[in-house]
């Protein structure tokens, strides 16, 4: 695709200064928009308020309590314009780092904001984390400022926040600690140290010139998930990130411009920076922001927000949904969702039987449901359907088709494009402004995973089919894939066919060494219901993927578990499942949600063994 495409929707932006190319230097190290001058704060809030908005609703905040606050886009103004002046009176300046440790309070997204209009640099870490991943990623960008709240709510616990973060910049190059205050619980305050988010923006100015950064300068930094391995300090440009993210919410969700936006990510991860804080707020969408898990304080809670707010875009990942699933519908009954217009995914691949349930149960046959593949590197959406899609566009377990200006391709292990049907490595062909500028500090990891596999191209990690009407399928990640007896079978045919039967609400497939076949595997199951009779149904399931997939795919073992292990953003971790099996390291465990999953896997498969 062309430079001038790119250029048009770069347009779309309030820039400073116009760029003075569209691009500049070379892959992977392309510049976006090079010259050009803005800034991401004024890109959310400065231009709704020019042009008259600045009365809308930009967002309604509810926690698990049922405590809730609304913001138009000018209060948000208002307080983030406070809160960069007292930044700057703190210190902070362009370039500098400052790390966001906080749940999912409204002061999260005006942090995140301020931090960008003095032109510094955000790292935003997951509220959930230990100290010891929250130290490592401080280290890591070698941050001096810190921004987090005293308490975090879960499940009915206030977790003190503060004290993970007082174990964490111990012997760090943190100089300062912002605390945002939100209960009335006692605080102990290092008085060189810390200083009250209230007490920050109590004194200070009512307007803070946004900073005017070069389009290549950074926004963000942002550690990926870690399902694989090591999480990677991604780095994200401003212009070209800003352009892409607004571009891929317009193609994809129509920029959410009518009714009310829902995506239920966590500010911690990318799709919470891009989806819940720059793509709502830059288009002006009101959004709802909630705090909270599906099943707390009970499982209807998501369903009465929807029906509360008149949610019309609901936007969330399959582990929620197939949670919400076997939590019952009988947390649905006398809810009203008929303000839902369209429903997205993120994360996994959403196996076809979770796909029809949501648009069957949750959208009422009606909703198009725009499931969007894309990584932390990508910076937003890459292969998704487009908001005017009919219906009959979907193929229930495929995002469908690249967006324009993406192109895409499958190619085998020399890079070479392989026909329509056959299995193999996504490659992403073209450039565009959205991709990640680099591992922070570490090139050659960069340089490494992702361009030297095959040459010029980038690399996702993903195994996938392209169909015959070009539709992308995605089968799991490449490193993951089992090869049977010479035949390359996707985590994800094996997961979804497993899923089919009724009584399965989750399923992994754990990859194990075959004297013969080369390589088998293991299936971990999570069942709906207890009671069941656990030899008939590892017989049923043998049996569907017989029909399924074919005789090949034989699990030389069923376990059925209380839960998988998962990041903490929700996706489950096969790697920990085969190391469990075969008693080898278990490696980076640092994003594992529910370490309480081990045991009981350690302990079933250990039974299994007498
Ligand atoms: P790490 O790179 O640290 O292992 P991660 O890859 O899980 O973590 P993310 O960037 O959050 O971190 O996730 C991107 C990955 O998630 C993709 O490479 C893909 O495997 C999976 N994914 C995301 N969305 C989809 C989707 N709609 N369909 C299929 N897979 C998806
Ligand atoms: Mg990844």
């Amino acid at each position: 695709m062309n430079n001038l495409f790119w250029e048009k929707q770069a347009e779309k932006l309030d820039w400073f200064k116009k760029w003075d190319d569209v691009t500049t230097g070379e892959k992977p190290y392309l510049n976006w928009f090079t010259g050009g001058k803005l800034n991401a704060s004024y890109q959310c809030l400065d231009r709704h308020i020019k042009n008259g908005s600045g009365e809308k609703i930009a967002i309604h905040w509810e926690n698990e309590l049922g405590e809730n606050q609304t913001f138009t886009y000018q209060e948000i103004y208002n307080e983030v314009n406070r809160l960069a002046c007292g930044l700057s009176d703190l210190g902070v300046k362009k370039g500098d780092v400052v790390v966001i440790y906080m749940p999912m309070i409204p002061r999260a997204i005006f942090s995140i904001l301020a931090v960008a209009r003095v032109g510094a640099i955000h790292t935003v870490v997951f509220s959930a984390f230990s100290y010891k991943s929250l130290k490592d990623r401080i280290i890591d960008t070698k941050a001096k400022y810190l921004m987090t709240a005293d308490y975090s709510l879960r499940r009915g616990k206030f977790i003190n926040l503060k004290f993970v973060v007082d174990l964490a910049v111990h012997e760090t190059a943190i100089k300062k600690v912002i605390i945002a205050k939100r209960t009335d619980l006692s605080l102990s305050l290092d008085s060189r140290r810390d200083v009250l988010y209230s007490d920050l923006i109590k004194n200070s100015k009512d307007y803070f010139e946004p900073v005017a950064v070069e389009s290549n300068d950074p926004l963000f930094i942002l550690y990926t998930s870690g399902t694989t391995g090591k999480p990677k300090g991604i780095v994200h440009s401003t212009g070209g990130y800003l352009t892409y993210v607004n571009y891929s919410f317009g193609a994809a969700f129509g920029g959410a411009k009518n009714g009310v936006y829902w995506c239920t990510a966590d500010v911690g991860w990318v799709t919470g920076h891009s989806y819940v804080v720059y793509a709502p707020l830059m288009s002006g969408a009101t959004s709802v922001v909630y705090e909270g898990t599906p099943d707390f304080p009970n499982p209807s809670i998501w369903w009465k927000l929807i029906e509360k707010y008149k949610v019309s875009t609901l936007y969330t990942s399959p582990t929620a949904i197939r949670m919400l699933r076997k939590l019952g519908e009988k947390w649905m009954e006398n809810i009203d969702l008929s303000s839902l217009k369209v429903l997205g995914s993120v994360g996994e691949v959403i196996n076809p039987d979770i796909w029809y349930w949501f648009f069957d149960r949750v959208g009422n046959k009606k909703c198009p449901i725009i499931d969007t593949w894309w990584q932390t590197e990508t910076g937003g959406f890459m292969i998704a359907p487009k908001i005017d899609y009919k219906l009959s566009d979907l193929k229930p377990g495929s995002p469908t088709l690249p967006l324009d200006g993406i192109e895409v391709d499958i190619v085998d292990e020399n890079g070479t494009s392989i026909p329509n049907g056959q299995k193999g490595f996504l490659i992403v062909k073209s450039s565009w402004p959205g991709l990640t500028k680099g591992v922070w500090g570490d090139n050659k990891r960069f340089e490494e995973v992702y361009w030297s596999k095959f040459k010029d191209n980038y690399y996702s990690g993903d195994y996938a089919i392209k169909d015959e009407n070009g539709y992308i399928w995605f089968l799991g990640r490449s490193d993951e894939t089992l090869n049977i007896a010479g035949h390359r079978i996707g985590t994800s045919e094996i997961e979804n066919a497993t899923i089919k039967n009724q009584k399965v609400a989750e399923a992994a497939v754990a990859a194990i060494p075959d004297r013969i076949k080369g390589q088998n595997f293991a299936l971990f199951v999570v069942l709906k219901e207890s009671d069941l009779d656990l030899d008939d149904l590892r017989a049923e399931i043998t049996l569907t993927l017989k029909i399924e997939i074919g005789a090949l795919v034989k699990p030389a073992k069923i376990y059925f578990v209380e839960a998988l292990p998962k990041t903490r953003s929700g996706k489950i971790m096969r790697r920990v499942l085969s190391s469990l099996l075969q008693k080898t390291d278990v490696g980076d465990l640092t994003t594992l949600e529910n370490i309480s999953s081990i045991d009981n896997i350690k302990y079933t498969i250990k039974l299994d063994k007498i």
